[in-house]
Parts: structure tokens; sequence; C-alpha cells
């Protein structure tokens, strides 16, 4: 820190409050009912997602599983196919172990405890601050990148935000910052502080009801806050996916592994070398005879530690009756059955341009 607040928390708190009482997102769907089974569907899917993307992510996960019981006695492919598109699927993955932890050792009743909260999958210190405070109005702090970044600048914090030091520093001040009244609505003032006026790009400052605390705004720095840190450039990777489709229109899919990227969801069969032999393959790892090929337009997929140009490929194959696969890997899938079936938002965009160049 670079230099004391003039202000107390105390002063922190309380104008923040103000603001959030007059501007603050309080009709947030999850918001409604302050029931800790939608407060941590809500939190989870918020951890990497922003809520506009969220909220109807969000309506499509509570109408399918109303409560921990239909989430937990559900089948992990019925949950990824509500999440799909949302990504980050280790999330869902997590919830519904969770789901299954807390029926079978709590008889479905959400802890109430912080410990056990942590104890389970998928829920760090952050998510189970929430739960905490806005389930039970209870304090603890929250500290997601809304928070860490408004932090950063009302302390003029100029360490490295991922630095284990500054993230130690900013739960300490995080903590002193929570006052003991309204703790839920203080926390859901500074994420909403963080999402509409101290944003990442171009914070509206002069709009800021707590500028007068904020030592990046007086020392007229704030653009230096939190300090940008060079990442090195996302590597490129190349595969091919194979639309194989049976002649009664079926498409082949295999299950994902369930770790990793788009874990346990049901993808397109895939060449990881591009330039490897697409009948070979087929016959060695698919045991299917492709009698014809034809490329379609690359498509660029982004994850967040690679890019990924996927070259679609689709394929006929040489059977005249509906060859069968082992169904714990691989299904054959028809589009328009709405089948259960989690489908990563790329296998889903080759669909689409297929549909497009086929209807042509
Ligand atoms: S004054 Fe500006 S930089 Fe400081 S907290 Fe407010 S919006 Fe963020």
């Amino acid at each position: 820190m670079n230099k004391k607040t003039r202000y107390s928390d105390r002063e922190f708190s309380s104008d923040l409050l103000a603001w959030y009482t007059v501007h603050g997102r309080q009709n947030l769907p999850w918001k409604q009912l302050d029931s800790p089974y939608h407060i941590w569907i809500s939190e989870v899917m918020l951890q990497q997602t922003q809520v506009e993307t969220v909220i109807p992510y969000y309506w499509k996960f509570i109408r399918k599983f109303p409560d921990m019981r239909s989430l937990a006695n559900a089948e992990v492919d019925s949950v990824l196919s509500v999440w799909a598109g949302l990504g980050y699927y280790a999330r869902a993955r997590n919830l519904h172990r969770a789901a299954r932890i807390i029926r079978d050792d709590r008889d479905c009743e959400f802890p109430r405890d912080f410990g056990q909260l942590l104890s389970l999958p998928g829920i760090g210190r952050s998510t189970a601050g929430a739960i905490m405070a806005f389930s039970y109005n209870l304090r603890y702090p929250i500290l997601d990148g809304n928070v860490k970044r408004v932090l950063m600048r009302i302390h003029a914090i100029d360490g490295d935000p991922g630095a284990r030091e500054t993230q130690a520093l900013l739960w300490k001040i995080a903590d002193a910052k929570t006052p003991g009244d309204s703790p839920g609505d203080y926390n859901q003032a500074i994420m909403d502080l963080g999402a509409m006026i101290c944003k990442r790009a171009a914070p509206s400052c002069l709009n800021c009801p707590v500028r007068n605390h904020c030592q990046a705004y007086q020392s007229q720095a704030v653009a230096d806050y939190p300090r940008k840190i060079r990442r090195a450039k996302r590597p490129v990777r190349s595969c091919r996916m194979l639309l194989i489709s049976r002649p009664d229109g079926d498409v082949l899919l295999q299950k994902r592994p369930p770790h990793g990227i788009w874990g346990g969801l049901w993808s397109l069969p895939q060449m990881d070398d591009p330039k490897a032999g697409i009948r070979r393959f087929c016959a060695e790892s698919l045991e299917l005879e492709v009698a014809t090929w034809r490329e379609m337009d690359m498509l660029r997929h982004h994850f967040t530690h690679y890019e990924l140009l996927i070259h679609p490929v689709v394929c006929s194959i040489d059977h005249s009756g509906n060859p069968t696969m082992d169904e714990e890997r691989f299904l054959w899938y028809n589009r328009n059955l709405g089948q259960d079936a989690g489908i990563p938002t790329a296998v889903e965009r080759i669909f689409k341009n297929l549909e497009s160049t086929e209807n042509k």
C-alpha cells in the first residue's frame, strides 16, 4: 500500500451500502429466495462467468433441478447437458458430486458451517464466504475478480494480482472492510461496484460512491491498478474433428475423459494429429470404414490456456446398416430428438456450420 486511507473501513462500507440501496442489482434472480441451494448454484456459475451470461443458464438449471435432491438424483450427463455452453465444466461435475455428498451425508440439508462448505468439491474460500453472507447474513468476506480490482485500486496495491502475497493482503483488507451488520448486502455492493462502476476498462470514477476513499483515484493513477502482468502468448494447437454419420443421419459422438477440457461432455471423435490418415484413424480407433470424406471450414476455439484450430471433416461410412458402438463411450446422436447430452459449444458451432452449408 502506498499510503494510509484517510477514511475508516466503516465509512467505506457505509458509503458503499448507501449507493447499493439506490443503484445496486437487488433483483438478481437468486436474490429473490435467499435459499442456500439457489445461492450456491448461482455462485458456482458466477465463478468464471458474468451475471448477464449466467442468468438464462441459472433459470434453465433451476427449472430442471429445483432442489438438492433432484440435482443429486440426476445423472451427471443430464447436469452437463444443462450446463453446455457455460464452459468450465468441472464446475458442473463438482456441483453434482457435492449434491450427492449432501444427500448421502446430510439428507439434503445444506451445510451452515464454513468449514463444511469448504470441504465440498468446487467450493473455495470466496464461494463459501458468499454462501455464508448471502444465505445466512454472516460476516464472511469474499474476493472474486471484481472485488480484487476494487480493493487494489482503493488501496493502490501494485503487486501481481495473482501472487500469493497479494492475495493474502487482499483477503486481510476484504476481511477488515466487511461490516458486522449487513455483510450480505455489503458483499453484493462491492461486487456490483466492480461490475457497474469500477470496471476493468474505463472505470466511471466520477460516479463512484467511494472515490474519496480511493488512493488510485486521488493520485490520478487509476490506469496503473491493478498492475498489468504480461502473460505468455497462448499456444495454438490443431486437431481434426470427425462428423461421422450413419445412414439414418445420426452423428457419432464420443465421451471425453472425465477430467480436462470438456471433461465428461459428448464431443466429436478427435484426431490430435491433423496430418494423420482419416481412414486409418477410423479403422483403428473406431472400427469404422470411411468411404468418402470432405473438409469443412476451419474454426477457432479459445480456451484459457491455448487456442484450438479445429478442422472439421464430414465422413460417410461404408455400412449398409447402423453400426453399434460401446454405449459407455459412444453415442449415436440425433439433433432433432433433444437427447440429454452435454455438447461443447465448439461442436454445436460445427453442427450449425454443416446445417447452413447443407441448406445452401
Ligand atoms: S474511484 Fe474509480 S478507481 Fe477508485 S474505486 Fe471508484 S471507480 Fe474504482
